[in-house]
């Protein structure tokens, strides 16, 4: 039996020449919380090409939404961005992995720590209304090199606290937290120095990150999971060991360097 199914691509955005964000439909069989991954792929020379991807859509809506870096010789997103509405895709009917609020435990506030596209799956978690029942407080954190890699910024400031399922909660509770390290930016500089020195604190008017109200997730590159891992670590929070196991954080890898 297939361990996907084929479906179709239905809209396609490219935000600048290395990022780019796609919709298809949905099997209404594939189930999967926010936060999930799932294997994506295209048929190439007969066979599926497959490669992780977190779902950046939330799982009430009928379409799925992934956001995909562009690598030049990449096998898969080398051929991935040049898709076009009507284009067939692959996708994988099993959802997995770590990011998700059932592995948290209970806490005020929640801090989404991401970079490049690690922001995939927190766009999931932040259309998802039962994070801002179990959070008071929802903080985003998304870094960069320039702004053009700030995908969904408009939505997340302008259109997402007008969502008349979830707006109420999203104006009241979510702190969106760009930062930039290449250019000129409201915020600039590395995500895992402005929690050191504190400057995101100064900046969202929030107390520094403490154990005993806090939770968080963790989705970006190698050296940003570690740096921050290791932060909240010495500050005391538990990770959680292992899907299905709660702790004070819990981690994915958006990308594995090779
Ligand atoms: C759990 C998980 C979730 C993932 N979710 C996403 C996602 O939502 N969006 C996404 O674009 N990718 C995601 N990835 C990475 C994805 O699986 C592929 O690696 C990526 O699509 C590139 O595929 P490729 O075949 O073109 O190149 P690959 O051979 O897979 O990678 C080529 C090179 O590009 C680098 N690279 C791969 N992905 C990224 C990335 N996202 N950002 C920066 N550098 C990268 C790798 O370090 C590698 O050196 C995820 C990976 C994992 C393990």
């Amino acid at each position: 039996m297939a361990s996907h199914n084929q479906e179709t691509v239905t809209e396609v955005h490219h935000w600048n020449e290395s990022l780019f964000s796609f919709k298809t439909t949905r099997d209404p069989g594939l189930r999967f919380r926010n936060g999930h991954f799932v294997m994506i792929g295209l048929e190439v020379d007969g066979k599926p090409l497959m490669r992780a991807y977190s779902i950046a859509s939330p799982n009430y809506e009928e379409h799925l939404e992934f956001l995909s870096i562009k690598v030049d010789n990449g096998p898969l997103t080398s051929r991935l961005q040049h898709i076009k509405v009507g284009d067939p895709i692959l996708i994988g009917q099993k959802t997995v992995g770590t990011l998700v609020l059932d592995d948290l435990t209970p806490g005020k506030r929640l801090f989404l720590f991401s970079t490049g596209t690690g922001l995939a799956p927190f766009m999931s978690i932040i259309q998802d209304p039962e994070t801002f029942e179990r959070f008071e407080t929802v903080i985003l954190i998304h870094g960069v090199r320039t702004v053009s890699e700030l995908a969904y910024s408009d939505f997340i400031r302008e259109e997402l606290p007008k969502n008349e399922f979830i707006g109420e909660m999203v104006s009241r509770q979510l702190i969106y937290y760009p930062t930039v390290t290449r250019e000129a930016f409201k915020h600039t500089g590395r995500l895992t120095e402005a929690i050191q020195t504190g400057k995101l604190f100064k900046d969202i008017g929030q107390p520094a990150l403490s154990p005993e109200t806090d939770r968080a997730m963790i989705c970006g590159s190698p050296a940003m999971l570690k740096e921050t891992s290791d932060m909240l670590d010495s500050a005391g929070f538990k990770v959680s060991p292992s899907a299905g196991v709660q702790g004070d954080y819990v981690i994915e890898r958006a990308f594995v360097e090779r």
